[in-house]
């Protein structure tokens, strides 16, 4: 009844961009981990004033709100778990000012990266975190997830591009925060808390980022191996060389087998992983860098090929490949545990090794593939979801995955969050006194818990 009055409130304010048909409520209720919450109502604001009016009325009756992208998150963080509001940022789309001099930009938060890159392009500048989602996800949502891409060795993270963010707390109130200084360090540093909160304390609705100049040339290698291992060993050999390569990505067997099988591209079947390596700089440097790692491959046992794609459009295919991963592994089963676990990457044979030991342990396939020169593995645990006893496998599996990443020094989550999918497993890794300071950050943001709530484990 109470919600009510308040949709009633934000059907009088926003008009046709009210919706609450139960076509348009489905349509908002899932994400990429495929699970599915049904919110009570969708708003499609156009302006940071808009939100405000939203968030003061979601306050006032006390009505859960979630902020929405476009859905691509692994962890379900864009799912209305109590129902309520979901609020979407995708009309807030707008490039709001381009500062050349300065190499930033004013964007809101419902543009999508990919857009942001095309835009950018005639000027000679990039926004580098580039995950291989960026075609179908927001600034906002990358912002709220602190999202990495395979530039991220060389790179960083999305954290390392932001100056300033204009945010709208859950009681409503319009803040920015940060400014266009190289150096400022007045006050606590509120851009960098709210990068990576996951849409739990409050909704960004526009963000000043930091852009880097495109550089004058890259190469792009891949190399085969007959056996994982010794693919995990050339990273190692590759860092402790003092190269920065852009990315270092790898795939293993069962990843390769599903993308030829779906794309026909001529990925070898008889390796065992594959690297795919970039380097960018000047033109003398890269072709420098590619010569160094040519020669470390060529000296390690175990290196089946070793190619440099000789134009743009090679490059792209090898990349093509890499990023049609995740939705060609339907192939292998219809249920799948997509986990992100990051290790420091001198631990990466390790882990790879632990994961083959689990696979085994469970018979289950366990594809592993992703960002090699950071550490950071996606485990996909792939399961026939009709069959209960291989589904309680799986999750039995994962927990292995878990444990064995958190005993060699790693996280949980690289860059897909925590979301409602890994809770349980938070506490696990970060403490019972980090989830206390969490929930007291939380409440100063959020006294009324109306901000995406039962996220994060708060
Ligand atoms: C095929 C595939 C590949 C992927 N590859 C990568 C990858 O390489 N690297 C990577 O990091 N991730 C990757 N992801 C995960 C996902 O794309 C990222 O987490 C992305 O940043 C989510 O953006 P989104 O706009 O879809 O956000 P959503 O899924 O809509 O939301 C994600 C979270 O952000 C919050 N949120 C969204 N917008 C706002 C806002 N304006 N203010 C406050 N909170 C907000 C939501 O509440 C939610 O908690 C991949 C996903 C898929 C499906």
């Amino acid at each position: 009844m109470v919600r009510k009055r308040g949709f009633k409130k934000l059907k009088s304010l926003l008009g046709e961009r009210f919706l609450d048909d139960k076509l348009s409520r489905v349509q908002y209720s899932y994400d990429a981990t495929q699970k599915m919450y049904l919110p009570d109502v969708v708003v499609l604001p156009v302006n940071t004033d808009e939100i405000s009016q939203i968030m003061k009325t979601a306050y006032k009756y006390s009505i859960p709100i979630v902020p929405k992208g476009w859905g691509s998150g692994f962890t379900g963080g864009a799912l209305n778990v109590e129902g309520g509001i979901a609020l979407s940022l995708e009309k807030m789309d707008e490039i709001i000012e381009l500062d050349q001099d300065n190499m930033m930009v004013w964007v809101e938060s419902g543009v999508v990266n990919y857009d942001l890159q095309e835009f950018l392009k005639p000027y000679g500048l990039m926004f580098p975190p580039d995950p291989s989602s960026w075609k179908f996800s927001t600034i906002g949502g990358n912002i709220a997830e602190n999202a990495g891409g395979p530039r991220a060795v060389k790179y960083g993270v999305v954290k390392d591009w932001v100056k300033a963010l204009e945010i709208v707390l859950p009681n409503g109130t319009t803040l920015t925060t940060g400014s266009k200084n190289i150096k400022d360090v007045a006050g606590y540093d509120i851009v960098d808390l709210i990068v990576g909160s996951e849409g739990t304390l409050a909704v960004v609705t526009k963000a000043l980022l930091k852009l880097y100049p495109i550089p004058e040339h890259k190469e792009t290698m891949e190399i085969v191996f007959e056996d994982m291992g010794v693919a995990a060993k050339t990273v190692s050999s590759i860092m402790k060389s003092r190269i920065i390569p852009t990315s270092i990505e790898f795939v293993d067997k069962d990843a390769i087998i599903a993308v030829e099988d779906a794309m026909h591209i001529g990925l070898p079947l008889s390796a065992d992983a594959v690297l795919i390596i970039e380097v960018d700089g000047a033109v003398h440097e890269t072709q420098e860098n590619v010569k160094k790692i040519e020669d470390i491959c060529r000296n390690t046992e175990g290196v089946i090929s070793f190619r440099v794609a000789k134009d743009e459009k090679e490059a792209d295919e090898i990349w093509t490949a890499r990023r049609s991963i995740s939705p060609t592994l339907k192939r292998i089963a219809d249920g799948k545990l997509n986990e992100d676990i990051v290790v420091p990457i001198t631990k990466l044979a390790e882990m790879i090794k632990e994961t083959q030991k689990i696979s085994k342990k469970y018979n289950l396939t366990i594809v592993s593939f992703g960002h090699a020169g950071d550490g950071n593995i996606h485990t996909n645990i792939m399961y026939n979801t009709d069959s209960e006893d291989e589904t309680k496998r799986a999750y039995k599996a994962m927990d292995d995955v878990f444990d064995a990443c958190l005993s060699l020094g790693g996280s949980i989550t690289g860059e897909h969050g925590v979301g409602i999918t890994k809770q349980d497993y938070l506490e696990k890794q970060v403490g019972y006194d980090a989830i206390e300071l969490y929930r007291a950050i939380k409440k100063a943001f959020d006294d009324k818990n109306i901000l995406n709530p039962k996220k994060m484990r708060l």
